[in-house]
């Protein structure tokens, strides 16, 4: 793995921050997260040079790391605000994970896919990323740590899942790409045990959210 973050990564993160304003990301907070962390220590290091482009990458056993923009996006979205417990679905490459932590979330992120969650769970151990990876399935959330500040979820929801909904505090808000072949940013905002406003951000493509472990 390659741990080196030389002028020429700063650099690329540099210019990839500059593409990701001109996008339309606005959050300072979330921007200087993006700047800070070494995007290509969760690629395969042959394919540096496609670390700090604004596409998405594959990471093995037919995943994606997201686009910079989808993850400034949805982070965005999130407000996070220092010391919030979120709730990850889809780990991938943990990249996603870092953002959050670096806007001093405290995250818990479920994987579905076993060599993905212990390959991750290493890796974010090893740039001293402190987290709790499970290995599990997103619809049924992590009823034992809940109820959540906030959820987000990255991988295509064919719809939202009644369990996270019931894991959001009140106050709390959800982000989550509903759709099938194109998705559809959702965000939720829980008003009461029964009631939430949602709001829409655009279509965004992502990998499938799937229903059982493999
Ligand atoms: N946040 C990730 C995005 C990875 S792509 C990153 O920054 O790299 C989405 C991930 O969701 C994939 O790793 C996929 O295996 C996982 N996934 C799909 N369905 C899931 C489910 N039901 N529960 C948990 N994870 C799931």
């Amino acid at each position: 793995m390659q741990h080196l973050d030389t002028y020429k990564t700063k650099g690329l993160r540099k210019a990839l921050v500059e593409e990701l304003k001109t996008k339309g990301i606005t959050s300072l907070s979330v921007l200087l997260a993006i700047e800070k962390i070494p995007r290509h220590l969760f690629i395969d290091s042959s394919f540096l040079e496609f670390a700090y482009q604004d596409k998405a990458f594959p990471i093995g056993e037919g995943q994606t790391i997201s686009q910079p923009f989808t993850v400034a996006k949805q982070s965005e979205l999130l407000q996070i605000k220092p010391k919030e417990k979120v709730l990850e679905i889809g780990t991938g490459s943990g990249y996603q994970t870092c953002v959050l932590l670096e806007l001093g979330a405290k995250v818990f992120t479920i994987e579905r896919q076993r060599n993905l969650y212990l390959k991750t769970k290493d890796l974010l151990t090893k740039l001293n990323y402190n987290t709790k990876c499970f290995y599990g399935d997103g619809y049924a959330g992590l009823p034992n740590f809940a109820p959540f500040d906030k959820i987000i979820v990255t991988c295509g929801a064919p719809y939202v899942p009644e369990s996270l909904k019931q894991q959001l505090k009140i106050g709390g808000i959800m982000v989550i790409p509903v759709g099938e072949n194109l998705q559809q940013m959702q965000v939720y905002t829980k008003i009461s045990d029964t009631e939430f406003s949602c709001d829409e951000h655009g279509d965004f493509r992502f990998v499938p959210m799937l229903e059982s472990r493999k």
